[in-house]
Order: structure tokens, then sequence, then C-alpha cells
């Protein structure tokens, strides 16, 4: 199907979006990699009046990494994060998640800024930004405030931007030092929206033991759920820590509904399996990679 009729506007700087935005109000919507937007459109689910394609404004293409986290501008692409070196030595869970949204190309096209305003709570970047306590960073016509994760997602597609702001940027911030981070889902094809996705990070406290486990979930509720497991893990090393036991407390925490993709029980059990093998990926990571105590924040390893 083709779209519904529709205004056209290409601004070319943030003051000129925002002022586009403030004027078509609820009417209009942001075009950033279109690859969410553009197949509700010629599906006929949305249909608004204006466009206002943010593809020309200038600015909001930076990936900066700093002491605390990386700092993602509304136009960086997916797979432009995901080669991104420097952020995924900073936030290593950025390219593990990356890696499994969709396909190339439409990594290639999509923006992971875009992915979060979309809020999808199957989509591996809202599960990322949660786990993290990131937050997104918006402009409108009344000023810019930063919305941390728990306050941004407030329903299944509805995050909290009102229509007349932009989302600028999204910020990823480190995680402890000591931790390691894995995400584990299931597809029913590689590309799909997973059935069940678990993004994880456990943190090691200087002797190596567990100090803190805490895991996201995508596709099992109607936006990310972050579940603090730690009390399953605390105090044992990561070769002796009764990683199913998190995943069966993760299992009885869980409330998923049934749908045509799968049966709920189906994805509580799926919650559980895939929490056990992230948490066991994550401490593993947290206790061989660089990630140690007495790191300094560029992620250099220190001797111990
Ligand atoms: C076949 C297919 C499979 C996919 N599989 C996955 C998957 O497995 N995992 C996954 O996470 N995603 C998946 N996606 C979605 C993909 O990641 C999208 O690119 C992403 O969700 C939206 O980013 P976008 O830049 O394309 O946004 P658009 O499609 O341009 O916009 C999406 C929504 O967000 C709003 N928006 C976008 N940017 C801003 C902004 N800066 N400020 C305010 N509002 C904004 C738009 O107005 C619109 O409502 C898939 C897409 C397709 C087509």
């Amino acid at each position: 199907m083709k779209p519904p009729a529709f205004s056209y506007h290409a601004p070319t700087t943030p003051a000129e979006a925002l002022a586009t935005l403030a004027e078509v109000g609820p009417h209009g919507k942001v075009l950033a990699g279109g690859q969410s937007l553009i197949p509700l459109l010629n599906m006929r689910l949305a249909a608004p009046e204006h466009l206002v394609d943010i593809n020309g404004v200038t600015g909001l293409d930076r990936i900066d990494v700093d002491a605390d986290g990386v700092r993602v501008g509304a136009l960086v692409r997916h797979a432009r994060l995901e080669a991104d070196g420097a952020a995924a030595a900073a936030v290593p869970l950025l390219r593990q998640g990356l890696r499994l949204v969709a396909h190339p190309v439409i990594r290639n096209r999509g923006t992971t800024v875009g992915s979060l305003a979309h809020a999808d709570p199957s989509a591996e970047m809202t599960a990322v930004l949660a786990l993290l306590g990131g937050a997104v960073e918006a402009a409108g016509a009344s000023g810019t405030r930063t919305v941390p994760a728990a306050d941004f997602f407030i329903g299944p597609m509805e995050s909290c931007l009102r229509p007349d702001e932009l989302a600028v940027a999204a910020r990823f911030p480190r995680p402890a030092p000591g931790s390691g981070s894995a995400f584990v889902e299931v597809a029913r094809r590689h590309g799909d929206y997973a059935v069940c996705g678990v993004a994880a990070v456990v943190t090691l406290d200087a002797d190596l033991r567990i100090e803190a486990a805490r895991a996201a979930y995508l596709s099992m509720s109607p936006v990310p759920l972050v579940l603090d497991l730690t009390e399953a893990v605390a105090g044992r090393a990561p070769g002796t820590a009764d990683f199913a036991a998190a995943g069966r407390l993760a299992r009885d925490r869980t409330e998923p509904e049934t749908d045509i993709h799968a049966t709920a029980e189906y994805r509580r059990h799926l919650a559980g399996v895939l929490t056990a093998r992230a948490l066991r990926e994550a401490a593993d990571a947290a206790a061989h990679d660089t990630a140690v105590p007495g790191l300094d924040p560029t992620g250099t390893r220190s001797a111990r």
C-alpha cells in the first residue's frame, strides 16, 4: 500500500526542526531512519498530516564517549554505533545488543534514538537503556530536559515525548568497574524481533565475587522490565554461582502475555533459561574481560 498524503518538511537546523514541530503539533511526526515509521504509514496504521524529516539537521550525528559513558545523537544509525570501537569498549552492551537488531540493511538506516522514541518493548535498545539506567535528551519549544529511562517508556509504542519534542540524543552510562555484560535472545528467525530477550550486567567485587546481578527483558512486558537478581548469586565466584536459581527467580517475576508468536508459559520458560545464560556470560566477561575493579575509566587493563 501507499502512505496517506502528508506535507513534507526538511529542516536543516535543530531550531528549525523544533519550530516546525511546534507549528504542526499533534498532526506531525518526526522521520528519522524510517524503518518503523514508513512501514506504519504504508500499512495505514499511522496517518500524520506532516512529516518532519530530521535527516538534514546538522549536529545530530555525533557519538561522544567520555568517562560517564556514550552519548548517541539522534541521527546515529544502528550500524555506525555498532561499528564504533570506543563506544563498544565503554559500554559493551551496546554492540552486544545492536548486533541482534533486525538485519544489516535495516541497521544501516534505522537510528538508535529512533528506536527508543518508537518505544517498542521488543526492541533491544530499550532494554539496554533501561538496564544501564540511561536517559534521553528531549528538546522542545520550552527548552531541553533529560528523561531517565524509567520515566521515558510509558507503554507499548509510547514514550513520554510530547508532539513538539525532538529526542536529540540518548545517554548510555558506563557500567560500574568490575562489570561484564551479555545479551541473549530467542527469535524465530535470525533478525526477527525476539520472542524473549535478556540483557544482563554482573558486577564483581575486589575479590571477584558477585556483588550485583541485574537483567532486562524484551518482549515480556509493555515497557522494558528490569529485575535485580543479586540475591540468587551474591557473594559467589562466577564459576560456582547458581545461575539456574537466578533464572527461576526471573521466571517467577515475569508476567508475559500470550500472542501470535508464543504462549505466556513458553516466554516465562525462556526468561528462566536465557537469564541463567546471560548472567553466566556476563559474569565470565566480568571475570575475564578488561572490566575489573581498579580500572581507569578508559577501560585499560590494570595489574591486579
Ligand atoms: C523488518 C524489520 C525488522 C526489525 N527488527 C528489529 C529488531 O529486531 N529489533 C529492533 O530493535 N528494531 C527492529 N526494527 C526497527 C528498527 O530498529 C527501527 O529502525 C527503529 O525502531 C526506529 O528507528 P528509525 O530511525 O528507523 O525511526 P523512524 O522509523 O523514522 O521513527 C520511528 C518512530 O520514532 C519517532 N522518532 C524517531 N526519531 C525521533 C526523534 N529523534 N525524536 C522524536 N521522535 C522520533 C518517529 O516519529 C516514529 O514515531 C525492525 C524494523 C524492520 C523494518
